[in-house]
C-alpha cells in the first residue's frame, strides 16, 4: 500500500457499532480527512441497530437511558469529540440536586456529607468508624508497587466500616463491581498516585486544595478532577445517533463478526454472510467476542481477553406521579450496600438529575440490580427482575401506585471488570497490536467502562491508524 495522501483510500473495518466503535470510525474519517485521505470505512455491528449501550427511548414524556445516563466533563476527548460532532449546543448539565447523594443503610436512607470535616460531623458512620478514618493521614503509605483491590486499599486508609458502607456501594455503582475483586490501579489510578505522591488521601486533597488556590484552578476528589454530569437535551443517545449520521462508509447491522485472519500487510474479516478485506481492522466490540475473533491469530491475546469477566446489571425504569412518592426524591439517587435486605444497589433519581426527563408533576426512577455481587440475576425473568424493583421502590420511597411508565432493560454481559491482572491483560493485546500494525483493540473493556474513557481511547485508535499510514 503507497503512503502518499493523494494515493491512500485504506480500507477500514470496526467491529462493534456501541460508543467505542462509532466514536473510533469517526475519528478515523475525521482525521484522515484532514490530512487529505478518505478512508473506506465499514462497521460491522450484531445487533439490528448502531449504540450498544449507550441509547435512549422517550416515551409518553419520559426518557430513559439503556446504559450510561451521562459522562463527566472533565474528559477533554469526549468534550472535543462532542465539539467536532457540533453537538456542544445540546449539552445539558445535571442540576444543583445532583451534588445531593445518598446512602441506605440501618434502616435509613443518609444524605452523604460533601466534605471531610461534614463527614466526621454526620451520623452516616458510627464513631468507632469515623475515628479510624479520622487516622487517615497517619497510615503509612504503601509503597512495594505491588497492585491490591479497591477494598483492601480502602480497608487499610480508612477502616472496614467505610470499606463497606461508602467504598464497595460506590463501585457497584460506577462499575457494577465488587470492590473486592477490583484492582485499585486499574480503576482508580489517581488514588495509587495520591498515597504514592502525598503519603495519603487527606493529605493529597489539602495539598491540592492548595495548589488550586494558588494556581486559580479548580481541584477534584480523589476520583479525579472536580466534574459535573453531563448528557443531551434528547439523551445520551443522541451522541451515538450523531456518531452513526457522520460516517459516510457503509454501517451494516446484523452482522456478527466470526474471526479476523491477517493476510500479509492486510486482514480479512469473517462474518456468517461474508468476508471483507481490509487494510485496518478496529475490534470495538466486548472482550469476550473479540476473544472469539482473535482465537486462531494469538492464544496469549485470546486468553487475556476471556480473563476480563463482565458483570450483569439490569435497569428498571418506573415513572410514578410526584404525588404517588412518599420521598422527596431531591438528589442524585441512593446507593445501597449489600447486607442491607434490599436486593437493588442503588436507584438514580433522573428528573432530580436531568429535570427534562420527566414530564412535569412526575417522577423518573431508574433503579440498577445485579452486578458482581449478583450474578444470579440473569436467570430471573423481566417481571420478576421487575417486581424486585417495585417492592423495593415501595419500601425505600414509600411508592403507592403503580407506574405510569415503566421499561426493564437488561444487560446481561453489562461491565467490563477490571480485576486483579487487569493492567498485565491489557499488556498482552497492546503486544498483539505491536506485532500485527493496523489491528487495534478498542472499548468499555479495556482502558476504562465509562464513556470518557472510550472517547479517549477512540483518539489512540485514530492516531495509531495515522500513524501507521504515516500521516501522523
Ligand atoms: C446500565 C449501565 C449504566 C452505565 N452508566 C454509565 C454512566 O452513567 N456513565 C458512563 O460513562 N458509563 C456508563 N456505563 C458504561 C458505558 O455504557 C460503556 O462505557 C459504553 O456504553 C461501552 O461502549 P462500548 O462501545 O465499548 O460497548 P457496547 O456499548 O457494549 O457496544 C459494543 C457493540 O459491539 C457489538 N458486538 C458484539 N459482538 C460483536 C460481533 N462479534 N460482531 C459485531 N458486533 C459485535 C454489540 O452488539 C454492541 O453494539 C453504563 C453501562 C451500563 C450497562
Amino acid at each position: 500500500m503507497q503512503n502518499t495522501a493523494e494515493t491512500l483510500r485504506p480500507k477500514v473495518v470496526v467491529v462493534g457499532g456501541g460508543i467505542a466503535g462509532l466514536a473510533s470510525a469517526f475519528l478515523i474519517q475525521r482525521l484522515s480527512r484532514e490530512r487529505g485521505v478518505t478512508p473506506e470505512i465499514t462497521l460491522l455491528e450484531a445487533q439490528d441497530s448502531t449504540g450498544g449501550a449507550t441509547r435512549t427511548e422517550l416515551q409518553d414524556g419520559f426518557l430513559c437511558e439503556w446504559g450510561p445516563n451521562g459522562f463527566l466533563d472533565n474528559e477533554p476527548a469526549t468534550l472535543d469529540l462532542v465539539n467536532m460532532l457540533g453537538l456542544s449546543e445540546r449539552i445539558v448539565r445535571a442540576s444543583g440536586f445532583a451534588s445531593k447523594r445518598y446512602i441506605y443503610h440501618h434502616g435509613k436512607m443518609r444524605e452523604v456529607p460533601l466534605s471531610p470535616r461534614a463527614f466526621l460531623g454526620s451520623d452516616i458512620l458510627p464513631v468507632g468508624a469515623k475515628l479510624r478514618m479520622a487516622l487517615e493521614p497517619v497510615i503509612p503509605a504503601k509503597r512495594n508497587g505491588h497492585d491490591e483491590t479497591v477494598y483492601d486499599f480502602a480497608r487499610r486508609r480508612l477502616g472496614t466500616d467505610f470499606a463497606d458502607y461508602m467504598i464497595d456501594p460506590m463501585v457497584s455503582g460506577i462499575f457494577a463491581g465488587n470492590a473486592r475483586e477490583l484492582s485499585l490501579r486499574a480503576v482508580f489510578p489517581k488514588m495509587v498516585e495520591m498515597e504514592t505522591q502525598y503519603g495519603g488521601l487527606f493529605r493529597a486533597m489539602i495539598a491540592k486544595k492548595r495548589d488550586a488556590k494558588r494556581t486559580g484552578q479548580a481541584t477534584g476528589g480523589p476520583g479525579g478532577a472536580a466534574a459535573t454530569l453531563t448528557t443531551f437535551k434528547n439523551g445520551m443517545g443522541e451522541l451515538t445517533a450523531r456518531l452513526a449520521n457522520e460516517l459516510t462508509g457503509s454501517i451494516i447491522t446484523h452482522s456478527s463478526v466470526r474471526a479476523v485472519h491477517p493476510k500479509g500487510e492486510a486482514f480479512e474479516v469473517v462474518t456468517q454472510e461474508k468476508s471483507y478485506f481490509a487494510d485496518a481492522v478496529v475490534l470495538a466490540c466486548p472482550a469476550y467476542a473479540a476473544a472469539e475473533i482473535l482465537n486462531s491469530v494469538c492464544s496469549n491475546a485470546a486468553a487475556a481477553l476471556r480473563a476480563i469477566p463482565y458483570a450483569p446489571i439490569d435497569v428498571v425504569a418506573h415513572g410514578h406521579a410526584v404525588e404517588d412518592v412518599g420521598h422527596e426524591l431531591d438528589g442524585f439517587g441512593v446507593l445501597i450496600p449489600r447486607g442491607q435486605d434490599y436486593r437493588a444497589l442503588g436507584s438514580l433519581w433522573c428528573d432530580a438529575i436531568f429535570p427534562n426527563q420527566a414530564p412535569t408533576g412526575s417522577h423518573l426512577l431508574r433503579t440498577m440490580i445485579g452486578g458482581a455481587h449478583d450474578p444470579g440475576i440473569v436467570s430471573l425473568s423481566d417481571s420478576e427482575v421487575e417486581d424486585i424493583a417495585a417492592t423495593e421502590h415501595r419500601r425505600l420511597f414509600q411508592v403507592k401506585a403503580a407506574p405510569r411508565f415503566r421499561k426493564v432493560i437488561r444487560h446481561p454481559k453489562g461491565i467490563a471488570q477490571y480485576t486483579q491482572g487487569h493492567l498485565p491483560r491489557v499488556a498482552e493485546l497492546e503486544l498483539l497490536e505491536k506485532q500485527l500494525p493496523g489491528l487495534l483493540l478498542t472499548g468499555a473493556g479495556y482502558r476504562g467502562v465509562s464513556v470518557n474513557g472510550c472517547a479517549k481511547d477512540a483518539f489512540r485508535v485514530a492516531n495509531s491508524l495515522l500513524a501507521h499510514w504515516r500521516l501522523a
